[in-house]
């Protein structure tokens, strides 16, 4: 096992790989830019770094100060959590170049996956359905017209090296998609350093739902079920669950086989998870891959009982992943409530100081943060300030939960969205979980 890790990331996740690390017993580096001095994961790491100015490109996206800060502190191997560095090749590369073991997976199977495209491409020929679309990037207006005529209107423009919901228009008629080519291509290079789009079929009114796969070095890959995570603003979640009330035990069985079937045939290790959109008619199309540790991992470690960044972890040591397909059980329900420090009705940021603050708890409930009371939330980083995540027997006893954790749930000082889960999850469609993707939309125009 590793003797001491350096996390390559900051606030509540950083502080969730510190706890897994102490559990093993492996020592810990954090790593900081100058803003983040007094967080919680440099509080509670064994070792800190600071590695540069509050600017990310400066400091937790500067590949060769964090490089340096493992080499200076004897870290061997380096944990990205997610966003930042998670899913950039070179840190991978740069990792196997110095002798640094890097907690994911292979440089290959990120930049394989990280390109939308060649995603796409590779998941059709390890035949998993996919959404029509184009069968390469589209390079002009007009070759993007001749696709969408024969797929049929609305359609998606997407980059190709997009995420975080970014990079992405939906076009209803050929006239706005002449429109808006240029307007995407332009976006898509000013956001993710490349121009490069692609189009796909507007899947109307779908549920998001995922798989988390889990493959260790050997050759054993298996899926944990699935997360529902339909309840989306500007396509980023909002809110996640674990089981999705739209998936029989039949089709968990179906798209999970299928997933991991994606999983074998690019030899993929470490934890992942494979997106799909499921439509109306119950079929399912790949969308993209993830290749690192999500956000609403913890919604499928309350229903499986399985640590997953402990397995990432040990995974990456090299030992052999010792659960099997048949022994993962669903226990009951779970949902993950993102508390974001933003206005909840139009999503802005509000960063800002908190000058009190009351975390709930109790049974089935659990709050992965990093913030507490007179702390600042910075404007440089994301807005994600919590993860309220509850336990329950069925859905209705996790929903049950949820309320009254958000009732316990006081931030003063900035603007969260707890007033939003308050009310998204009242709402007589989330009781019935009968959603999509559009759910947002139609509760704030009060449909
Ligand atoms: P990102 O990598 O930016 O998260 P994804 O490809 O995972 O982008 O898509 C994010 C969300 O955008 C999906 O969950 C879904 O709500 C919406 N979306 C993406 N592609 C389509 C599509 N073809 N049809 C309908 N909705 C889509």
């Amino acid at each position: 096992m590793f003797s001491k890790i350096l996390i390559a990331n900051r606030g509540e996740i950083a502080l969730r790989i510190i706890r897994a690390c102490k559990e093993l017993g492996i020592k810990t580096v954090a790593v900081h830019s100058t803003a983040d001095a007094n967080s919680l994961h440099v509080r509670f790491a064994d070792e800190s770094i600071c590695i540069g100015p509050p600017e990310s490109v400066r400091s937790y996206l500067h590949i060769p100060s964090i490089i340096s800060a493992a080499e200076i502190t004897g870290a061997v191997a380096i944990h990205p959590g997610y966003g930042f560095l998670s899913e950039n090749p070179s840190l991978a590369e740069i990792c196997e170049t110095c002798g640094i073991k890097f907690i994911g997976p292979t440089p290959q199977n990120i930049r394989l996956m990280g390109n939308k495209v060649k995603a796409r491409n590779t998941m059709q020929e390890a035949g998993i359905p996919i959404v029509p679309g184009s069968p390469e990037r589209v390079e002009t207006a007009d070759e993007a017209i001749d696709i969408a005529d024969k797929i049929g209107y609305p359609v998606i423009l997407k980059a190709s090296a997009g995420g975080g919901g970014r990079g992405m228009r939906i076009l209803k008629k050929r006239d706005d998609l002449r429109d808006s080519f240029s307007v995407v291509q332009a976006e898509a290079s000013a956001a993710f350093a490349d121009p490069h789009i692609y189009l796909e079929k507007y899947i109307e009114k779908p549920r998001h739902i995922e798989f988390q796969i889990i493959g260790d070095e050997k050759g054993n890959i298996i899926h944990l079920g699935e997360r529902d995570c339909s309840i989306q603003r500007r396509h980023q979640k909002l809110i996640e669950e674990s089981p999705s009330p739209a998936i029989s035990a039949k089709l968990r069985k179906e798209i999970g086989n299928c997933a991991v079937k994606a999983a074998r045939f690019i030899n993929y290790r470490s934890v992942g998870t494979i997106e799909f959109l499921l439509d109306g008619n119950g079929d399912y199309y790949f969308i993209e891959m993830n290749t690192r540790i999500q956000v609403e991992h913890p919604v499928t470690e309350m229903v499986t009982g399985i640590d997953l960044i402990k397995e990432q972890i040990r995974i990456a040591a090299g030992e052999r992943l010792k659960i099997k397909q048949k022994d993962v059980k669903i226990f009951g329900h779970s949902i993950e409530c993102r508390i974001n420090a933003e206005d909840p009705d139009k999503f802005t940021p509000s960063p800002g100081k908190i000058t009190a603050l009351n975390i709930p708890g109790g049974p089935g409930v659990r709050v992965d943060t990093a913030v507490y009371s007179e702390y600042t939330v910075l404007p440089h980083y994301d807005s994600l300030i919590a993860k309220l995540i509850v336990h329950g027997l069925d859905r209705e006893d996790a929903i049950a939960k949820m309320n009254r954790a958000l009732e316990e749930f006081h931030v003063e000082g900035i603007k969260t969205t707890i007033p939003f889960h308050k009310k998204a999850l009242s709402h007589k469609d989330f009781l019935e979980g009968k959603f999509c993707t559009d759910f947002v939309e139609r509760l704030n125009s009060k449909v």
